[in-house]
């Protein structure tokens, strides 16, 4: 056999050649988008706590804006490399076309372990970074979000250091930001959030293990749940399907996991509190240790990877316990390991799907931004379950009319719709 491919690039690529063919996209639109439109690469000085200077390297990332501005999150992580911010804004491209909200695609890295950074150093990195991308970004161009270990105050450094510039505030250059310099509420949950409304379409697809409260309300008690990662998406997930019923029965983060055995399952509010305080999910008490990626075998109706890219392979596709697997993360399974999950009947909801959550909020937060409204809680999350269901279904329709899996279907609608603003706008000059 051969070595899998793993550049997250390639694969993003090779999954939208597959839907381009099917879709008989003419050649040169093909061409067109399977490359991002533009790519800014940045390296840059930050004077360190001690007094010396470090030089990062970030990149700012720009798909294709043919349906509305840019957008997408900006990741801090040692790992980020140029082709992962290229695979990443290409899915957000698909991603807002997918849930039908008027944004382009785009995404932004700095590789840097924020883990050992100061909170000061953070701050001058983040001002930094984001002089050096200001060329390109801006509320009506590209619109940054947190992602993998960024946060809302991260957001308000970005907000911050772009209004500093400008000469006045420009609430609308960010989201993911503060409540109180105009964030959403909501936005912090949105993500776990979408991804429990998935979940909750996909049991009522299956009608499986699902009680109907009243109008638009279920509960899923008993459903077993596996998490790996417990950021803000795994957390908040584990937290909402929780409250719904689900017995979370393990979870792990980057330090290590946990498994609780026998009836009942953990208790996510204790767990996030341990979190908290330990910084670690393991040696939570009552249960028993998981080593790396054993999370991902565990015996479970709903199995959540929500950590990063790559982690359901070729390798271990044929160990998955799970009935359904909800991807929080942004391109957790391979393409070997998608292949082998739909010849075991595993039905997947695809990351464009599952966590879309975050952007929908991110929407919903800069048309506030731009228009000095403050929606309520109950408004953004109504509004949000609205467009999580209403994509589902869209999948579900494109899944049985193309006869393929859900993330094709789902590639299918996104490239489609996208294909279609390029053709009707033309090309200039
Ligand atoms: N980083 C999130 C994602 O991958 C949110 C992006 C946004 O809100 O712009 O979808």
């Amino acid at each position: 056999m051969t070595k899998e491919e793993l550049n997250p690039f390639k694969i993003t690529q090779h999954q939208f050649d597959k839907v381009a063919k099917r879709l008989e996209l003419k050649k040169g639109t093909h061409e067109y988008l399977r490359l991002p439109q533009r790519e800014l690469t940045v390296n840059f000085p930050v004077k360190m706590d001690d007094g010396s200077i470090e030089v990062f390297t970030g990149y700012r990332v720009q798909h294709n804006n043919a349906r509305g501005p840019y957008k997408g999150g900006i990741r801090y992580h040692p790992d980020v490399t140029l082709d992962e911010v290229r695979a990443l804004s290409m899915l957000m491209t698909w991603k807002c076309a997918l849930v039908g909200i008027p944004f382009g695609g785009a995404k932004g890295g700095v590789v840097c372990n924020p883990k050992k950074m100061s909170k000061e150093e953070l701050e001058r990195l983040t001002r930094r970074f984001v002089s050096e991308i200001s060329i390109i970004i801006g509320p009506d161009r590209d619109i940054p979000a947190p992602d993998v270990y960024t946060d809302a105050q991260v957001m308000a450094w970005i907000l911050d250091t772009y209004s500093m510039n400008k000469g006045y505030c420009v609430p609308g250059i960010v989201t993911g930001k503060p409540i109180s310099i105009g964030g959403s509420l909501g936005r912090n949950e949105a993500t776990g959030r979408g991804c429990m409304f998935s979940i909750i379409e996909a049991l009522k697809h299956f009608d499986y293990k699902i009680i109907k409260e009243d109008k638009d309300n279920y509960r899923i008690d008993g459903a077993t749940v596996a998490v790996q990662g417990f950021g803000n998406v795994g957390s908040v997930a584990a937290k909402l399907l929780f409250e719904k019923g689900a017995k979370i029965i393990a979870v792990s983060d980057s330090k290590g996991g946990i498994l609780k055995k026998g009836k009942g399952g953990l208790d996510i509010d204790k767990l996030i509190e341990h979190k908290l305080e330990t910084r670690s999910v393991s040696d939570f008490s009552g249960t028993t240790e998981l080593k790396s990626k054993e999370i991902l075998k565990v015996k479970c109706d709903i199995l959540v990877p929500a950590a990063l890219e790559n982690q359901i392979t070729g390798e271990n596709a044929d160990r998955i316990k799970a009935k359904i697997v909800a991807e929080g993360a942004n391109g957790p399974t391979t393409p070997e390991a998608d292949k082998i999950l739909s010849e075991r009947d595993i039905f997947v909801i695809p990351d464009v799907l599952a966590n879309a959550g975050g952007v929908i909020v991110s929407y919903f937060e800069w048309v506030q931004s731009l228009q000095q409204l403050v929606w309520t809680e109950r408004d953004v999350n109504e509004r949000l379950k609205e467009i999580m269901q209403r994509s589902f279904r869209e999948t579900i329709d494109a899944k049985g009319e193309y006869n393929t899996d859900m993330r094709t279907a789902a590639y299918m609608l996104a490239v489609e719709r996208v294909s279609d603003a390029v053709t009707i706008r033309g090309i200039f000059p």
